[in-house]
C-alpha cells in the first residue's frame, strides 16, 4: 500500500516512510492511494477478535512493509497499558444510546490510541534503521501528554514538547513534566500557545537543523494517528446488536478533524455506518462549514473543552480531497485561497452523512448536570459537547474522549463533585520537571543542541 498526499506533488511512500515524514514535503497530507473494503465475511470474521489483534487484522492492510509479526508485536504492546480490559469498552445507556470510553490509556484521553502506536513505530523505526530520533511538538494540552507517554523511557528517542507556561491546565502540566523519564523535556514557553507554534514551524523550516537532528513532529496529521483511530470505529460497530449496526450515528467531540475523519474512511471501507455528527464546542468553525459550505476561520475563544479549542481543522483537508473529486490541483486552489483569504465557499457542497452541532461554553456545565441526571453517567466538558441533542431515530455512539477526572473544576462547578482517578492523584505528589523558555527558534534550538539524542 502507498500513500499519496492531497496536493498531488509528493512521491507516493510506503507506510513506515510516510509515518516518519509526518506531513508531505508538498504541505499536503498523506492518504492511502486505495481504500480497502471489508466485505461482510471479514465483518463477521472480526467480531470474536480482541481489540489488539482487531487492529492488526485492520492496520496489516495499510502497514505493508511491515512483517505481519512485527505489526502484530508492536500493537500488541501499544494496548497493553490500557487500564480498562476491553481496552475501548462501549457502555449502554438504554435505548438506542451508547457511549464509547476512549480515556482508558495512560493520559485518559482518546489519543492514546494513536500515540501509543506511534511511540512504538518511531521506537522500532530507530532499532532497524539504527538511527535516533527527536521528536518535538506544541501542544495545548492532551496530545504533549499522550505523545509523551507514547515515548516514556524508549531508546534512542528524546521528545521535546512546547506548552504555553501557565495555561494549560495543573493536572495535564503534571501528565506532562512529572514522568521522571530521562528522555522527556517539557518545556514551558512564555508566551502563547500560538507563538509555541510559530516557533516551531520555524524551526520545522530550518532544514539544515531538522536533517541534523532528525526532528519528527508528532501533530494529528500523522496518517498512523487516523488509522489507528478507524480501529475503535470498527470495534464498536462490532459491539451493537445486530439490528442495530446500519442504523449507528457516530457522534463525535471534534476539533482538528481527525478523530471523525478516521470513523469516515472506516465507512468508506464499506462499513455500514449510517451517519457522523460533528459535535464542536464554540469554536464552530466545522459547524459552520457543515450547515452552510462555508469554510471561514474566527478567533479562538478560550473554552471548558480547551482540546477542540481550534479554528482551522488541519484534518480537513483529507475531507476536502473527496469532496473536491480527488483532484489535487482543485485542493491546492482551495488551501490556497483559504490561506489568503481566511475563507472558501464550496459551490454545491453536499454534506452526505454528516450533520453537526456546536455546543455554547455556558451550555456544558448543564449538559453535565443532565446526562448525570438523565442517564446516570459522568462525562468530560469535550464529550458533553456531543451530549448537546442526540437524535432520537438514531442509534447513537457518543465517543467519550477524555476522562472527567481530568477536568474536577468544570465537574466540580456542573454537580458539585470532584472526580478522581489514581493515576492522577499518584502525580500530585511527585516532582514537577520542566523548563522555562523563551518562544524563540533561537532559544529553543539550543536547547534542543544540549540535549538531543
Ligand atoms: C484532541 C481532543 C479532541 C478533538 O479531537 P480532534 O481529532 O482534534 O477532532 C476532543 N476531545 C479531547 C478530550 C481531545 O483531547
Amino acid at each position: 500500500m502507498k500513500f499519496i498526499s492531497t496536493r498531488g506533488q509528493t512521491e507516493p511512500l510506503g507506510f513506515s516512510d510516510a509515518v516518519a515524514t509526518g506531513l508531505a514535503p508538498d504541505g499536503g497530507l498523506f492518504l492511502p492511494e486505495t481504500m480497502p473494503q471489508f466485505s461482510a465475511a471479514d465483518l463477521a470474521r472480526f467480531e470474536p477478535l480482541g481489540y489488539a489483534e482487531l487492529c492488526f487484522e485492520f492496520l496489516r492492510r495499510f502497514a505493508t512493509d511491515l512483517p505481519a509479526e512485527t505489526l502484530r508485536a508492536l500493537i500488541a504492546k501499544s494496548y497493553t497499558t490500557f487500564a480498562d480490559p476491553g481496552i475501548a469498552p462501549l457502555r449502554s445507556l438504554g435505548k438506542n444510546r451508547y457511549v464509547l470510553e476512549l480515556f482508558h490509556g495512560p493520559t485518559l484521553a482518546f489519543k492514546d490510541f494513536a500515540l501509543q502506536l506511534l511511540g512504538n513505530l518511531y521506537g522500532h523505526q530507530c532499532e532497524v534503521r539504527r538511527e535516533t530520533i527527536n521528536v518535538l511538538g506544541a501542544t495545548s494540552g492532551d496530545t504533549g501528554a499522550a505523545a509523551i507517554h507514547g515515548l516514556l523511557g524508549k531508546p534512542g528517542t528524546a521528545i521535546f514538547v512546547l506548552y504555553p507556561d501557565g495555561r494549560v491546565s495543573p493536572l495535564q502540566e503534571r501528565q506532562m513534566a512529572c514522568t521522571g523519564a530521562e528522555n522527556i523535556f517539557a518545556l514551558a514557553v512564555d508566551g502563547s500557545f500560538d507563538d509555541a507554534q510559530t516557533a516551531l514551524k520555524e524551526i520545522f523550516g530550518d532544514q539544515i537543523f531538522r536533517k541534523h537532528h532528525r526532528l519528527s513532529a508528532v501533530n494529528s496529521v500523522n496518517i498512523a494517528r487516523v488509522l489507528a483511530q478507524c480501529v475503535y470505529y470498527l470495534w464498536a460497530w462490532l459491539r451493537l446488536p445486530a439490528a442495530e449496526r446500519g442504523n449507528v450515528e457516530f457522534v463525535v467531540p471534534t476539533g482538528n478533524f481527525g478523530n471523525v475523519l478516521a470513523g469516515w474512511w472506516l465507512q468508506q471501507m464499506g462499513v455500514p455506518i449510517a451517519g457522523f455528527k460533528v459535535a464542536t464546542n464554540q469554536n464552530d468553525i466545522l459547524h459552520r462549514m457543515f450547515s452552510t459550505g462555508e469554510y471561514r476561520v474566527g478567533a479562538v475563544q478560550p473554552s471548558a473543552a480547551p482540546s477542540m479549542d481550534i479554528q482551522v481543522a488541519s484534518n480537513f483537508e483529507r475531507f476536502i480531497y473527496a469532496g473536491v473529486g480527488r483532484d489535487p490541483a482543485r485542493v491546492r486552489e482551495v488551501m490556497a485561497t483559504f490561506k489568503a483569504t481566511g475563507a472558501y465557499r464550496f459551490e454545491q457542497f453536499d454534506r452526505g452523512i454528516f450533520s453537526s452541532s456546536c455546543c455554547a461554553d455556558a451550555e456544558i456545565p448543564a449538559i453535565i448536570a443532565r446526562v448525570l441526571r438523565e442517564d446516570g453517567y459522568l462525562v468530560d466538558p469535550h464529550t458533553a459537547c456531543g451530549f448537546k441533542e442526540l437524535n432520537p431515530d438514531r442509534v447513537s455512539v457518543v465517543l467519550a474522549t477524555a476522562s472527567p477526572a481530568k477536568f474536577p473544576e468544570t465537574i466540580q462547578t456542573a454537580v458539585g463533585i470532584e472526580p478522581k482517578h489514581p493515576s492522577l492523584e499518584a502525580l500530585k505528589s511527585r516532582p514537577i520537571k520542566k523548563h522555562l523558555i523563551k518562544a524563540t527558534p533561537a532559544a529553543i534550538t539550543a536547547f534542543i543542541e544540549r540535549h538531543a539524542v
